[in-house]
């Protein structure tokens, strides 16, 4: 599954398994954001808060 980076446009590769509220990062700028929406294929994000976690490896 793919979504597109709305800080660059980058291309962002989601396991096919992504759940809502997931956070992923951009390998192209290292923006964050939230999986706020999976439905058939298509996935909608949202920047991410920056809130100094580690949101694990
Ligand atoms: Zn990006």
């Amino acid at each position: 599954m793919k979504a597109k980076c709305l800080e660059c446009e980058g291309e962002i590769k989601l396991p096919d398994d992504v759940v809502e509220g997931e956070i992923v990062s951009c390998p192209d700028c290292g923006a964050d954001f939230e999986v706020i929406k999976v439905s058939s294929g298509k996935v909608e994000l949202r920047a991410a808060e920056m809130v100094g976690e580690d949101w694990g490896e």
